[in-house]
This record gives C-alpha cells, structure tokens and sequence, in this order.
C-alpha cells in the first residue's frame, strides 16, 4: 500500500508558501561574538537575560545530539511537547480537510490539538490489553490521514505498545508517526531513537517534565528527519525557549548521574508500590507500568478518588476513559508520599 515516502506532499500549501519571519538573531548568528549589539532594540544594561534567547538553542542542542547520538539539524525544542505537538498539526494538517488518528484511552492533548486546530480525529480504541488495533487503524486511515500518535509508554495505561506493531504502522502508513516518548526513562524497552534514520516518516517527541524533573521550565523536544524539523522550524515562534529555561535545562542534561539517580529511586519506589497495593482489598487489578505511574482498578473510582482527597492525597480518577472504568492512577512520588498513599488507602479499606 506504501509508495515512496514523499514530505512535500504532506506539508501544508500555506506552509510551503510562507517565507519565515527572521529575527535579528536570525540575520546575525555570531552573537556570542564580543560585539557591540544594537540590532534587536533590547535594554542594554545587562541583568543575565536583557538579550533575546538563541532562537535555534545550538547549545541545548549539541549536548541533545551529543547524547542520543542524532544530528542537532534532526531536533526541535519547543515550549514543552504541548507545543511541538501543536507545531505538528499546523505544518501537516489542513483544518477542516486533513485527518489524524488517536488511540484511546492516551494522552488527551492530541485530540484538544486536533479540535483547537479543526481537525478530525479518528480514534481507534486500544485492545483490551491496551495495544494497537493495527487492522483497524489501517482500515481508518485514508488518503487525508496526515498523522498518527502512539503514546510508549502509554498515559494513563502505563504499558509499551509492541515493538513489532509499531514497526508494521511505520511501514504500511505514508502520513507521519508521532511516537510519544515521555515515560521512555523509566521504559525497560528502547528508545526508537536509534531508528531514526530508518523511518523518514517517524517523528518522536520526548519531554524534560518527567523523568528531568523540570514540568516548570516547559522543555519539549522533537526528534525526526531534518526535512521534517525543516518545516516546524518555518512556523515555529522565533523565540519559542526563553534563556532560563534553556540554561536550566542544559545543566539538568549535563547532570546525567543525578536524573539517572532520580530514575532508579523512582522505580525502585514504584517496585514497592505495585507490591502493597495488591494487598488493597478494593484493588481488583494493578496493571504493569513501564513509567513512573501505576494505572489501577478499583470498586467505585470516584469513591475511592473523594475518599483519598480527604486524605490530603489527590489522585487521577480516569474512571472516564474509555477502557478504564472504575480506574486510578497513582504517580509514584517519595518514599515518605507514597507510604502516606499506601497508609491512606488501607485506611479506607
Ligand atoms: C506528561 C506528558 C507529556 C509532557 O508534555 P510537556 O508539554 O512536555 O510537559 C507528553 N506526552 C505525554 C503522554 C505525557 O503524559
């Protein structure tokens, strides 16, 4: 079913028209240089964030590429994924006429993106065993099908989907794959970022809020092929990571023995936990997690979920999603909250 695999033919007429805004930074890239800078109208008087930021973040960046083994010319940063994923609907997707395919239960900002930028979202239930439906989502997709997202490891499930699955998608789809990689750190499985270079239709998005521990400075990244990244850098707001952001989030990427320290404690907590909860009466199933959350099965959700509020302890009740009736899920927090958790909840038992 598959031809050539061909970006221009997926990317937006208006995208492919529009001529970039360029920045000062932009028209005069060596501003490390020791000049003097009256270009971009900024407040002289230096207070360590008076300039603008570098809009491409070439030293973020060079440590990214560095480490994950890609070219900083396959990377993007955006105003955490939120925005990458934005950026991806507003390059390939016309509103109105272009379609994406979600599989739920996942991620809700896929589908809120799809209806902010009017676009249709075809959702393929997972199976029962929360992996992909291939038959059907082949089935699905049609000449207007512009993008797909798979969520490994999947929020709120908290499973992989299977490698081999992806792989056949990645194979029979001529749109763009967007592999969402949040949970990855905590993942026994691999990163598909060693594949890149295989998959000129693979887009993977990872994310410092997670396992980096930075949710606050907004950091997303994008990895695909340099034509791809191409494009999003055409429409991507000119300034898009601001200077705290981008020094924090170089110095937590320098520090790999601290986040690989966190990752451990994290799961090792999450080891524990899963062990204890079983013994929950009301806990009917804990389903396996490859993240730093644990999706379970309860009696009554919404009950248990005001009874821990009570408690002081606030859940997810994702009692709503499809497949996840009467569902929780717990992120796994210190050892102090989560023994507070597990307290809470034989408490209510
Ligand atoms: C938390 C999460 C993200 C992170 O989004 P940011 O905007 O980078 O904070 C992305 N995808 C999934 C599935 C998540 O659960």
């Amino acid at each position: 079913m598959k031809s050539v695999f061909n970006i221009e033919g997926l990317v937006r007429e208006n995208v492919k028209k529009l001529k970039p805004y360029s920045s000062a930074r932009d028209e005069f890239k060596d501003f490390k240089k020791d000049m003097i800078f009256l270009d971009a109208n900024e407040n002289p008087f230096n207070n360590g964030v008076n300039r603008y930021p570098d809009p491409q973040q070439r030293d973020l960046k060079s440590v990214l590429a560095e480490q994950r083994r890609v070219s900083a010319t396959q990377i993007l940063l955006g105003n955490g994924s939120d925005e990458v994923l934005d950026l991806l609907f507003r390059a390939f997707c016309e509103p109105k006429v272009d379609n994406v395919i979600t599989l739920p239960p996942t991620y809700g900002m896929y589908k809120v993106l799809a209806d902010i930028n009017a676009v249709e979202n075809r959702e393929v239930l997972l199976t029962s065993d929360f992996q992909i439906n291939i038959d059907e989502i082949l089935n699905t997709i049609d000449e207007r099908t512009k993008l797909l997202f798979i969520c490994s490891p999947n929020n709120p499930t908290g499973n992989s989907m299977h490698v081999e699955d992806i792989e056949k998608l990645l194979h029979n789809f001529n749109g763009l794959i967007i592999l969402d990689e949040a949970y990855i750190d905590f993942s026994k499985q691999q990163s598909w970022l060693n594949r890149l270079d295989d998959f000129p239709n693979l887009i993977i998005t990872q994310t410092l809020s997670k396992a980096y521990g930075m949710a606050g400075i907004r950091l997303g990244i994008c990895y695909a092929s340099k034509e791809i990244i191409d494009v999003l850098n055409k429409i991507k707001p000119p300034y898009n990571i601001n200077e705290l952001t981008h020094q924090k989030a170089l110095e937590k990427v320098l520090d790999k023995n601290l986040v690989s320290k966190e990752i451990k404690s994290i799961l090792i907590e999450k080891g524990k936990l899963l062990k204890v909860l079983l013994q929950i009466k009301f806990i009917s199933k804990v389903y396996s997690s490859d993240s730093n959350f644990v999706l379970v099965k309860v009696d009554d959700a919404t009950k248990r979920y005001n009874q821990l509020i009570e408690k002081g302890i606030v859940v997810r009740n994702r009692t709503t999603q499809p497949l996840c009736k009467n569902t929780l899920r717990f992120t796994v927090g210190t050892h102090e909250e989560n023994k507070a958790l597990v307290k809470a909840l034989k408490e209510i038992s």
